[in-house]
């Protein structure tokens, strides 16, 4: 395959999984969805299953407003209406984490509402720094494995898991490359590419896609180049619509840094070596970087981003605000302050699945960067 062809049918992928899924469930797979954020999808592979990551749909909602409140975040609203309505029959069952308190009712809503075999929470710790935290998220992680394990009928154990540890760390090394290639040469592939190669590991079997990136990478030019474009970092959960990230390319942003979810988060983690496996995917879960509903200190998520900001040499900032993500809520006030504190340019979109052509968004983005571009040749 090409390199224009891998990024093709990436692209595809990532718009819309199904076809995907559907030539996978053909082969035998019994595809297990679960919404954001964390859980550990090496589990359920080495069950023998095939993990996919929900990212919504900006499709409009018809039935998902029936189950939930108006004031339900965009993306659990999304969710619910993709599987409700979209995709009815596209998932054999569920692996639902609970890490906020819209996605704690969403799985009683999720369990009595869509049908399927199989239906598992997965209840994760949002205070890490907890002593308990740990034992919990370990405790979870072995429940988890043994549903899987009474769903198949088939007990598994390390060699399994381990197997799936190295394919989902080798997919996730490549993607971490592609993205380092990107830096240093932003002209390499578009914001928007980059980011469809990450969604595209939300929904593909690293068997599948490891091949592809590994075409990409032998392919990408490696040296460094100028770059002349502002340099941003994006900060939120998930950039949705993703033609946000079309509008970035087109008026010469470069991506140079993000603690987006489905972003450098889904990537820099890998599981590492330990005696116990679940043990290695507990640590990995301790390792990860912040996210809105999950943290330890309070101010864990805005030291972060500004570590991000200062050693990326970005020029600006862009946080991505899911409408009534309560979590971010919470976050925004003290970080727009922490910001305006230390002269930092950024800029809060409010974001809506359902919203993919919003002008104002547009014209708020171009007035930003112009607004960095400003600020640069003013030095
Ligand atoms: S963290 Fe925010 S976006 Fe995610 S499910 Fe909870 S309220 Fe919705």
């Amino acid at each position: 395959m090409k390199k224009e062809d891998v990024l093709k049918t990436l692209h595809e992928i990532s718009m819309d999984p199904f076809p995907y899924l559907e030539s996978k469930r053909e082969k035998g797979f019994k595809i297990i969805g679960s919404p954001l954020a964390d859980v550990p999808s090496e589990l359920i592979h080495a069950a023998g299953l095939m993990p996919v990551t929900i990212l919504g749909t900006n499709r409009p909602i018809v039935k998902a407003g029936g189950h939930l409140p108006d004031n339900a975040c965009s993306l659990s609203r999304s969710n619910l209406e993709l599987v409700l309505n979209y995709q009815p029959r596209s998932f054999d069952g569920f692996v639902f984490p609970q890490v906020c308190d819209t996605t704690q009712h969403l799985s009683d809503i999720w369990k009595m509402t869509i049908s399927s075999e199989f239906f598992a929470s997965f209840l994760i710790p949002r205070q890490v720094d907890r002593p308990s935290a740990r034992h919990w998220f370990y405790a979870e992680t072995r429940r988890l494995k043994e549903q899987l394990e009474a769903y198949t009928g088939n007990p598994f154990g390390r060699e399994a898991l381990e197997e799936s540890f190295s394919l989902y760390n080798e997919a996730r090394r490549l993607l971490r490359k592609i993205y380092g290639i990107k830096r240093k040469n932003p002209a390499a592939l578009s914001n928007r590419q980059l980011f469809d190669l990450i969604r595209a590991f939300c929904y593909m079997d690293p068997r599948d896609l490891i091949p592809m990136l590994e075409t990409m990478t032998e392919n990408l030019p490696k040296e460094k180049a100028e770059d002349e474009n502002v340099r941003v970092v994006l900060s939120g959960i998930v950039v949705e619509p993703s033609q946000l990230l079309d509008i970035l390319d087109e008026l010469g942003v470069s991506i140079v840094g993000d603690d987006l979810t489905v972003g450098t988060r889904m990537i820099a983690y890998d599981v590492p070596e330990a005696e116990d496996p679940l043990e290695a995917l507990t640590a990995r879960h301790f390792d990860k970087s912040p996210f809105s509903p999950i943290r330890d200190v309070g101010t864990r998520l805005y030291d972060h981003l500004l570590g991000l900001f200062e050693t990326t040499g970005a020029d600006g900032i862009i946080f991505f605000h899911i409408k009534f993500c309560e979590s971010q809520d919470y976050d925004l006030p003290d970080l727009k302050h922490i910001m305006r504190e230390r002269r930092i340019p950024m800029i809060v979109l409010d974001t809506e699945y359902q919203s993919v052509t919003k002008a104002q968004t547009k014209t708020r983005l171009e007035a930003f960067i112009e607004s960095l571009y400003g600020e640069r040749e003013n030095g």
